[in-house]
């Protein structure tokens, strides 16, 4: 972790529980215990992703620094989910945006590619991919690519299973 990652997390979670609720702060981190967001994209001073509710509906959350280019060590933050709490309560954090500050600020010590995007770097606008995806992805390769071929067939279904190609399976087998 570099001292700069470092501040920008710290700096974003102090920005957003500034104004949460100490309730509300242990339900968000429940939802990061659970895996509750997802889809978390980081761009030039914005911060998006969706959050799994307690009734099924995933809500968008978004983060953004208030100044143009956004700041190393965030001072103030705007937040903004659409569910009905937030719509009620303008003024404090819903447990969705807390739960959003807090696995961004994970990924932003883990990750100083994702703190130079947040600061506008080059790869700003590039989606950031779930870890989850890429060792799913990885061990869907492993075991394609280990396992004893049987038939020319059998390739061809493993490449499939893979990256399924626009074309019936039916019509192209060897
Ligand atoms: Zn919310």
């Amino acid at each position: 972790m570099t001292e700069a990652s470092r501040a920008l997390s710290e700096s974003l979670q102090a920005a957003v529980f500034g104004h949460t609720s100490g309730a509300v702060l242990a339900r968000g981190r429940g939802y990061v215990k659970r895996n509750r967001v997802t889809e978390l994209r980081v761009s030039a001073g914005r911060i998006r992703a969706r959050v799994l509710g307690s009734d099924g509906e995933r809500y968008r959350v978004e983060l953004t620094a208030p100044q143009t280019p956004a700041p190393p060590v965030i001072t103030k933050i705007r937040w903004n989910c659409d569910c009905l709490y937030a719509a009620e309560h303008r003024r404090g954090t819903c447990k969705h945006v807390v739960a959003v500050a807090l696995v961004a600020a994970r990924r932003f010590e883990r990750a100083d590619a994702l703190r130079r995007r947040w600061m506008g770097g080059a790869a700003a606008e590039a989606p950031e991919a779930e870890p989850e995806e890429f060792t799913a992805l990885a061990e869907r390769l492993l075991a394609a690519f280990t396992a004893p071929p049987v038939s020319a067939e059998d390739v061809l279904v493993r490449a499939i299973a893979i990256a399924p190609p626009p074309f019936s399976v039916r019509e192209t087998r060897v």
